[in-house]
C-alpha cells in the first residue's frame, strides 16, 4: 500500500501512464544497490530515492577529495574527507526520508562481489573502471540480477542494461579490459546525464514498463549531441554468460 504522503510526492509520477500506482507499489517493495557513488552513481541514487525505490544499498570505499565536486553531486565542499557513502547516504536520506538505505564502505572484490549484490533485486553501474565492472557483470550474470551499465568519458556517454539469460552482458560487448585511463577526463553534466539515464533503465525494469536498452549500447556523444545505437550480440564464448544456464 502507499501512504497518503507517498501519494502525494510521488503524485506526478502516478500519473505517468505507464507507471501508476502499480508501478510505484513495485519500486516501494524493491531493492537497488549501486556500486558506486561517483559521478554516475551520485546521480543514480538520487533519482532513484526521489523515485520511491524502497532500499538502496550504496557502495564505495572512497572519501570526497576536491576534485570529485565537479560531478559528484551529493557531496559538496563540507564533505571533503568524509566517506563517500556516509555523504550519499546522508543526502538521499534527507532528500526522501521514506525510503531506507544502508551505506556500505567496502571496495568490490572477487570474494565479496557476490555478497554485495546477493539482497538486490536489480544492480547500478557507478564504478570507473572496468576491472571492477567485469566483477560486477559476472557476479549479476551469475545471479541472474538486472545490471543497468554506464560508462563516461569527457562529454560523451554509453549505456547498456543488461538482463542475464536473455541479453549480451558487458563481456560480450568487450571481451577484454578496455585500457585504463586516469584520471578519465569528464565534465559533470556528462555524468549527470548518463546517471540520470541509468535511473530511468533501472525504474523501467523494476515497474516492467517500456523497453530497457537491452542488446543496444547507447552511445551519447555531447560534443555533436547525437544519440547512437550499436546492436550488440552475444557472444557464444562469453565466460560470464556461459557459465549461465541458458533458459
Ligand atoms: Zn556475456
Amino acid at each position: 500500500m502507499l501512504s497518503e504522503r507517498e501519494l502525494v510526492r510521488y503524485g506526478r509520477q502516478l500519473l505517468v501512464s505507464k507507471l501508476g500506482k502499480d508501478g510505484q507499489l513495485k519500486l516501494k517493495r524493491a531493492r537497488v544497490a549501486v556500486i558506486g557513488v561517483g559521478g554516475l552513481g551520485c546521480t543514480s541514487s538520487l533519482y532513484l530515492a526521489l523515485a520511491g525505490v524502497g532500499k538502496l544499498l550504496i557502495v564505495d570505499s572512497d572519501r570526497v577529495e576536491l576534485s570529485n565536486l565537479n560531478r559528484q553531486i551529493l557531496h559538496w565542499t563540507k564533505d571533503i574527507g568524509r566517506l563517500k557513502v556516509e555523504s550519499a547516504a546522508e543526502k538521499l536520506r534527507e532528500v526522501n526520508p521514506e525510503i531506507e538505505v544502508e551505506a556500505v564502505a567496502a571496495r568490490v572484490t572477487e570474494e565479496n562481489a557476490h555478497e554485495l549484490i546477493k539482497e538486490a533485486d536489480l544492480v547500478v553501474d557507478g564504478l570507473d573502471n572496468f576491472k571492477t565492472r567485469f566483477l560486477v557483470n559476472d557476479a549479476c550474470v551469475e545471479q541472474g540480477k538486472p545490471f543497468v551499465h554506464a560508462a563516461v568519458h569527457g562529454l560523451e556517454g554509453r549505456l547498456m542494461t543488461i538482463l542475464p539469460g536473455e541479453s549480451p552482458c558487458l563481456r560480450c560487448l568487450l571481451p577484454a579490459e578496455p585500457p585504463e585511463v586516469k584520471p578519465i577526463p569528464v565534465l559533470g553534466a556528462t555524468a549527470g546525464v548518463m546517471g540520470c539515464l541509468e535511473a530511468m533503465e533501472a525504474v523501467k525494469v523494476i515497474a516492467g514498463v517500456g523497453k530497457p536498452a537491452v542488446g543496444r549500447l547507447i552511445v551519447v556523444d555531447g560534443l555533436a549531441m547525437a544519440v547512437e545505437e550499436v546492436r550488440v550480440e552475444r557472444r557464444p564464448d562469453c565466460p560470464a554468460c556461459s557459465r549461465r544456464q541458458q533458459p
